[in-house]
């Protein structure tokens, strides 16, 4: 039986990591602008934490984690709870009052894989704890189409209040009146939660839903003055920095904890509308996980999505490295010699390669080519007694004699000084 990777697990292979890296690059030089600072946290946690935070009501703690229930450990689902997790185990409010985190890495869930969802995925989750002002959150989105911007993809924002433990109440009281009334209508799982998680009929996909919550009640007509002007204050915010949004009053979340602002980056390019990112307000959260009675803000981006549709949308193709030197030897010396002359090299950070096998040199000119050598250094026995080799520019295909004088040290380091100014002009005429 042939071995395979596990259904929804996926490899990476190495050209695709190209895509992953500048994913990854580009989002820690954002959020490094905007004053995040990295937090890694582990993959495991007590499974407790996931139901104190998300909730046991929902869809993936109901069903879609991967625990182990003897050990009472489960893989993270999502990166929130493990976060704040950290942030109330090690006091970090107590160091600077508002906290500004992120971290990227793999959750788990047990869903049916289809395009763009796998059960292992990867997120770059960004958290900003201790501030409830609106420009907090203003401020979060703006980050998160930057980034998106910087990747080239075209998105659109939409948001929406959830309120807060003040009015909430009181408009789960008259949707659920709502849809009572029409509960025949309701699809199967909205029936089932329509008295724990009503919320989630707002967004329900099946059309028999999608048609009955048109006239539903407006969370955004229930807020009670402080909701209000706390989403006035992220619309207004929106607009000084020129983050194009809607309002979408049916955005509703999955999750118990959150509290006022949500919002999602949304693309129409991946079949049916997707989320790229989502986020929200969680104000109540770290004190219901046993920590300070503090406020928070945070999104996670989904980057499987982010890569899928960088894939269609983007321009940018991405340019593979090239190594700097192949060291072709032909004959035993000339292997020995080069084995030491590649390490020297690369002491220097160059990328340099040889192939130990001792083929041809047309095979190694080939290897040289495959791996986007730009420069190849032939010697032989017969030249490394008479003290030269032969320098030539893979791209320009000319040829010079190179001096095999002083050390094998020195010869890098003339070696280094040939290719480095190439190099940077080379590079200088990629980045444009
Ligand atoms: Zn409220
Ligand atoms: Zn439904």
């Amino acid at each position: 039986m042939k071995l395979k990777a596990i259904n929804g697990f996926k490899d990476i292979l190495p050209d695709q990591v190209l895509r992953w890296q500048q994913v990854e690059q580009t989002a820690r030089d954002i959020f490094e602008r905007f004053g995040m600072r990295e937090i890694r946290m582990p993959i495991l946690e007590k499974t407790e934490l996931f139901f104190r935070s998300i909730g046991e009501a929902t869809d993936i703690v109901e069903k879609e984690m991967y625990s182990f229930p003897d050990k009472g450990i489960t893989m993270r689902p999502e990166a929130t709870a493990s976060l704040l997790r950290a942030f109330i185990e090690h006091g970090l409010h107590v160091q600077q009052p508002v906290q500004r985190l992120y971290t990227i890495g793999p959750m788990f869930r047990h869903e049916r894989p289809q395009k763009g969802r796998l059960r292992q995925f990867h997120q770059m989750d960004v958290e900003v704890i201790g501030a409830t002002e609106p420009q907090v959150d203003a401020e979060l989105m703006a980050m998160g189409q930057m980034l998106l911007n910087a990747l080239g993809l075209k998105v659109s924002l939409e948001i929406n209040s959830l309120g807060c433990p003040d009015c909430r109440p009181a408009f789960r009281t008259r949707l659920i009146e709502y849809l009572k009334e029409r509960k025949d209508d309701l699809c199967e799982d909205c029936r089932r939660r329509l008295s724990v998680n009503p919320l989630r009929t707002l967004d329900c996909k099946s059309r028999g839903c999608r048609a009955l919550v048109q006239e539903a009640p407006s969370i955004l007509d229930s807020l009670c003055s402080e909701c209000n002007e706390h989403f006035a204050g992220v619309e207004h915010t929106l607009e000084l920095l020129g983050v194009t949004y809607t309002k979408n009053r049916f955005m509703v979340r999955g999750l118990d904890y959150y509290t006022r602002t949500t919002f999602e980056f949304i693309t129409g390019d991946l079949g049916a509308q997707a989320a790229v990112g989502a986020g929200g307000r969680y104000d109540g959260l770290i004190e219901q996980l046993g920590g300070p009675k503090l406020p928070g803000i945070g999104f996670a981006m989904g980057m499987e999505r982010i890569v899928l549709l960088m894939e269609q949308q983007a321009e940018s193709s991405i340019i593979k490295p090239a190594a700097d030197i192949f060291v072709a030897a032909l004959g035993d010396k000339a292997a020995e010699y080069g084995c030491v002359l590649v390490q020297n090299l690369r002491a220097l950070q160059l990328k340099a390669a040889m192939d130990y096998s001792g083929r041809s040199l047309k095979a190694q000119m080939k290897q040289a080519g495959r791996i986007n050598s730009r420069f190849t250094l032939i010697v032989g026995d017969n030249e490394l007694t008479e003290g030269k080799a032969v320098l030539r520019n893979m791209q320009t295909q000319e040829q010079e004699t190179f001096a095999l004088d002083g050390t094998i040290n020195e010869q890098a380091g003339r070696l280094f000084s040939t290719i480095i100014p190439t190099s940077i002009e080379v590079d200088g005429i990629k980045m444009k």
